[in-house]
């Protein structure tokens, strides 16, 4: 099977590290508001590579962290932390928020038909592993300490920004230069060295002395950076080499660039061989749907309106995963529409007996487009071909069947429905 590897901008040969077996790690969401439509666009993704690997005979062991601490408003390692924003928005405390939004996030997720990971971790369960990765940087010269935060030092590796590729290397990945940002009146850690030096560890001090969740370190009480927690809980759950890493685009520049930085630096290891990065769900030509505004669309948005969460499955589905995807109401009424056409001929009862065709060639197609990069619109064209083939009732159930294996589209539940 063929993967697009962000870090290699190439479409490889998918091979993992040790035979038959795949250490997946995906970014979860930071549960401080409702998981929009566009953040499960790449939850779907996650769930389809994770069904391809599986019917390519992957044995797929699937770690998904839940961030709840030290996600800031700006990636750039500024403003407030968002489960303290999410806090004060719904006056209750950041613990609350953290528990009522993961458990709308996992209900999301079951609605979806999406296969929930094999562990769920949560950053403020794994503080010791942070901080114990933050010592373990610190004993190898990686990071330094001002008098606000911990940080690493990104001059101190040189393949800081490979995963932009190579001609966007040079580039301020993270923060910005010191002096755009006091320009935009940003207020600036006079002791940070290098621009796209990131946090590892906040101090409980100046703008975060309120901070809620707090915990003891050796930098005194504070909280950890964003990136610290995916590197420190997917080597602590599969190991220092992952075989593949996803998360939505916008991850690319800074949230996975530093994740690499400060796992490789820790490990000496290379920290992920693929990394699978997913395209935004869009309102209008490119407007990225964002957790703010009216370009808020969650999954109960659309059950409000009678749409199955499974035809939103469909839509995302049919375009590529590495394409942008411009959500219409239009698109996803034609979506439910083809969805129940698919279970009328889940019902279909089988009138005649006629001999079934050889149906290799539809099995061969489909299994080809979804194990090259994971191509689910050819696939659905390959299922439509079935359907409007002149193959007995009865043949075409089979086949669907086969395919919504992979599609997750839970055409079966579909059928005990309709002949209940
Ligand atoms: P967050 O909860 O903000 O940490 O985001 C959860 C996941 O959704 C991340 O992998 C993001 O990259 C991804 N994401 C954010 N916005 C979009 C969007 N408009 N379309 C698709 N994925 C998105
Ligand atoms: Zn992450």
């Amino acid at each position: 099977m063929y993967l697009y590897n962000t870090l290699t901008t190439k479409k490889e040969v998918f091979k993992p590290l040790k035979p038959n077996t795949v250490r997946l790690y995906s970014c979860g969401p930071t549960v401080y508001n409702y998981a929009h439509i566009g953040n499960l666009r790449t939850y779907i993704l996650v769930d389809t590579l994770k069904r391809v690997l599986t019917s390519n005979n992957y044995k797929v062991n699937h770690v998904m962290n839940i961030t709840d601490v030290g996600h800031l408003v700006s990636d750039a390692d500024e403003g407030e932390d968002k489960l303290e924003k999410g806090a004060k928005r719904e006056k209750k405390t950041v613990w609350e928020i953290a528990e009522f939004y993961t458990q709308t996030f996992k209900s999301d997720v079951s609605e979806l038909n999406i296969i929930p990971p094999n562990k769920w971790t949560k950053a403020t369960e794994h503080i010791k592993e942070q901080i114990e990765l933050v010592k373990k940087l610190e004993k190898k010269g990686y990071s330094y300490e001002s008098s606000e935060a911990v940080y690493f030092d990104t001059s101190k590796f040189p393949n800081y920004g490979n995963l932009m590729g190579n001609k966007n290397k040079n580039l301020q990945i993270g923060a910005g230069t010191k002096s755009t940002r006091r320009k935009k009146g940003i207020a600036v850690d006079t002791q940070k060295r290098n621009s796209n030096d990131f946090v590892l560890w906040f101090k409980r001090v100046g703008k975060y002395k309120d901070h809620t969740m707090h915990w003891s370190s050796p930098w005194g009480d504070g909280f950890p950076g964003w990136h610290i927690e995916c590197s420190a809980m997917s080597m602590s759950h599969l190991g220092p080499e992952l075989d593949i890493h996803t998360g939505g685009v916008d991850h690319i520049g800074t949230h996975h660039t530093n994740e690499i930085a400060q796992s490789e630096s820790a490990t000496g290891k290379k920290f992920s061989k693929y990394w699978v990065h997913g395209e935004f769900l869009t309102i209008g030509e490119s407007a990225k749907m964002a957790k703010s505004g009216e370009n808020f669309i969650t999954l109960q948005t659309l059950t409000k309106k009678g749409i199955n969460p499974l035809s939103y499955r469909y839509l995302v589905l049919g375009a590529h995963c590495r394409s942008k995807l411009q959500f219409t109401w239009e698109s996803l009424e034609a979506a439910q529409n083809a969805l129940k056409k698919i279970q009328e001929v889940m019902t279909m009862s089988c009138a005649t007996k006629k001999k079934p065709k050889n149906t290799k060639s539809y099995r061969q197609e489909f299994s080809k487009a979804i194990a090259d990069d994971l191509n689910t619109p050819q696939a659905l064209a390959t299922l439509w071909a079935v359907i409007k083939s002149s193959l007995p009732a009865d043949e075409k159930q089979k086949i669907l069947k086969d395919f919504d294996k992979v599609l997750g589209l839970n055409f079966d539940i579909a059928l005990e429905e309709i002949s209940v």
